[in-house]
């Protein structure tokens, strides 16, 4: 081979660390050569390339070798990530010494309608830790509970392995027992049989809950042999799997299940080092509009304290309230404890590990260099998006034989189910459609989406959120298609139905009335009322109804009792105020915006 190179220059010494999907622009420098020398060099063995575009890693393998260079490929980020984890590493490390026990954390799972809400939502009402009687627990993302002999156990309150596996696609294995809930008169179904390839594949220990067993068509023998098949063999029949017997919803065997739970727990020796500093992986994360960006993290090992200095991903700052599953503040939080934390820069990603900083300059210089590359990342865009093609356009495009390209702007109400949705919709990707997304956020639909959503011909996905009257508007003027969501499945259904050309009757929600809240009262006996003003429309009793809080859907349901200066009363018109009793939702507050609506069906074209 002759010498392509124009460049004499020495390559430098040892080992030069590149990152994958670099240009010849990026990469040539570090070898002390010109973009130009990588381009006449590849054109000269029949690759041409420009000075920007992607080089492959065989490319950038076979320069190296032309010119003597080692070379070492390495992930986007990983290079960085190294040498800030090196930063970090002052070895207060593991003194086994000092190892003690800490709970484990559970995940529950299984097929969708099997009552896996029902049973984490049972559990969180009944044995909160240290719960004052009746009181209100938050929804923080996960939770922790004392079984009746005493022992810890900490729930993740996403059930489903979409988070589960997307944790896990970020190298954070967060879970140490699965539950996996199959009722009794359904039996093993799909996702029952992707929720234990899950819990394989991450090599944790699956307890089964049979659920259902209240059920008339319950069929336990039935599902025990179909579990078997999957090498799930019940101890019962001679095999170690663990199934709990139970009725989710009628609190029955839940007891049970706790202490097996704990039992198997015991069993794994599962410990961690409650001292030193804290590390430990974000589960979710979102803005609040009061209280800045919001983390909710489980510390696996030291000890979280108010005032640490803390990275979480491109995130940092010091930590200005620990809150726990009950919305107390605490003042520390050690290995198996969900909390939120406050103080962060920036909302982090589900699934970043977060640590504590030896100071608050360290976590700012890697906060920030991730923030950088982040940006670097973003910049580049997704070279995916190009023409799209609406949902309902997508079946007629793959007949013509054309490949369709389905662009998304997807907003979700937090950082943990906006992951989950986009890595669910990546894995419908066939031959024949491909999905772009053009922008991903959390938080409400704005007129900013809809304009991203109409220059690129793209589908407006929201999933529990709602976009604001501004933007509504604007997407009726723009023709941009918005489509709500509240259940992942339904979702994937309908963008799965659209590919094979079965999009299934659409229902438009008519917004009928729009209040906002300005006083909550509370009625002794009756709870809270809503003293609101009817900006738009009509409220009525017994429509349908869901309370917002900056475009997030925070409640749904319909209203009870409607009031207007204390007689009850039929409807309330634009413009005048009434009082809406709370019977379920007690946390509202002044600003939010309570919407009625009715659904109807619209007529495919
Ligand atoms: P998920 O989709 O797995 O989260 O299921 P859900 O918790 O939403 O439950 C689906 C439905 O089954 C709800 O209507 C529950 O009330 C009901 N359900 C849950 N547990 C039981 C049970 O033990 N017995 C009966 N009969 N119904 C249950």
């Amino acid at each position: 081979m002759g010498n392509y190179t124009n460049s004499d220059a020495p390559v430098p010494d040892g080992t030069i660390i590149i990152e994958r999907g670099v240009s010849a622009q990026e990469f040539a420098p570090k070898l002390n050569r010109t973009a130009a020398d990588v381009i006449r060099f590849l054109l000269n063995n029949g690759e041409m390339i420009t000075a920007t575009m992607t080089l492959a890693d065989e490319q950038m393998e076979l320069f190296a070798l032309e010119v003597g260079a080692d070379l070492l490929l390495v992930e986007a980020g990983q290079q960085e990530e190294m040498e800030l984890q090196a930063m970090f590493d002052d070895s207060d490390d593991e003194d086994e010494t000092l190892q003690a026990p800490r709970a484990p954390v559970i995940t529950v799972m299984g097929h969708v309608d099997h009552g896996k809400t029902t049973l984490l939502d049972k559990i969180r009402h009944a044995n909160v830790v240290s719960g004052e009687a009746g009181g209100i627990t938050q929804h923080i993302g996960a939770y922790k509970v004392m079984t009746d002999s005493g022992a810890e156990i900490t729930f993740i309150d996403t059930p489903g392995h979409a988070a589960f596996s997307k944790m896990r696609a970020r190298g954070a294995q967060v879970t140490d027992i699965v539950v996996l809930m199959v009722a009794a008169d359904d039996g093993v179904m799909p996702q029952t049989i992707e929720a234990i390839s899950h819990a394989r594949a991450a090599d944790v220990p699956i307890v089964v809950a049979l659920n259902k067993i209240d059920k008339d068509n319950a069929d336990v023998q039935r599902v025990l042999g179909q579990l078997a098949e999957h090498e799930l063999v019940p101890e019962s029949w001679g095999g170690d799997t663990i199934v709990v017997e139970m009725a989710a919803n009628q609190n029955l065997g839940i007891d049970d299940l706790l202490e097996q739970l704990a039992a198997v727990a015991e069993l794994e020796e599962l410990t961690a080092n409650p001292t030193g500093r804290a590390k430990g992986i974000v589960l979710e994360a979102n803005l609040d509009t009061g209280r800045g960006p919001v983390a909710t993290i489980l510390v696996d090992k030291g000890t979280l304290k108010i005032g640490d200095p803390i990275v979480a991903g491109a995130a940092w700052g010091k930590v200005r309230a620990i809150i726990n599953d009950q919305g107390k503040q605490i003042k520390e939080a050690g290995p198996s404890t969900p909390v939120q934390v406050l103080g962060l820069s920036q909302v982090p990603n589900a699934g970043d590990e977060f640590r504590a900083a030896s100071n608050e300059k360290m976590a700012r210089l890697v906060g920030e260099a991730r923030q950088q590359r982040a940006t670097l990342t973003n910049q580049r865009g997704d070279a995916r998006v190009q023409r799209g093609v609406k949902l309902e356009d997508i079946f007629s495009q793959i007949q013509a034989g054309e490949v369709a390209t389905l662009n998304i702007v997807l907003k979700a109400d937090v950082h943990g189910s906006l992951e989950a949705v986009t890595e669910s919709l990546r894995r419908l990707e066939r031959e024949t459609v491909k999905l772009a997304f053009v922008n991903r956020g959390v938080g409400g639909i704005t007129e900013n989406d809809i304009m991203l959503a109409a220059t690129t011909n793209a589908t407006l996905i929201g999933f529990n959120v709602r976009p604001d009257k501004k933007a509504r508007e604007m997407a009726a003027s723009e023709h941009v298609e918005i489509r709500l969501y509240e259940i992942i499945y339904k979702l994937l259904e309908d963008v799965e139905r659209a590919m094979v050309g079965m999009l299934a009757p659409e229902f438009e929600e008519v917004i009928t009335g729009e209040a906002e809240v300005r006083e909550v009262f509370r009625v002794p006996r009756i709870g809270g009322i809503a003293g609101c003003y009817v900006r738009s429309g009509v409220i009525s009793r017994g429509t349908k109804v869901r309370f917002l809080r900056e475009g997030v859907i925070i409640w749904k349901g319909s209203i009870t009792s409607l009031k207007r200066f204390k007689e009850d009363t039929r409807e309330v018109r634009e413009g005048f105020e009434c009082g809406i009793g709370l019977s379920d939702f007690q946390d509202l507050k002044p600003g939010d915006i309570i919407e009625t609506f009715e659904e109807r069906e619209i007529p495919r074209v």
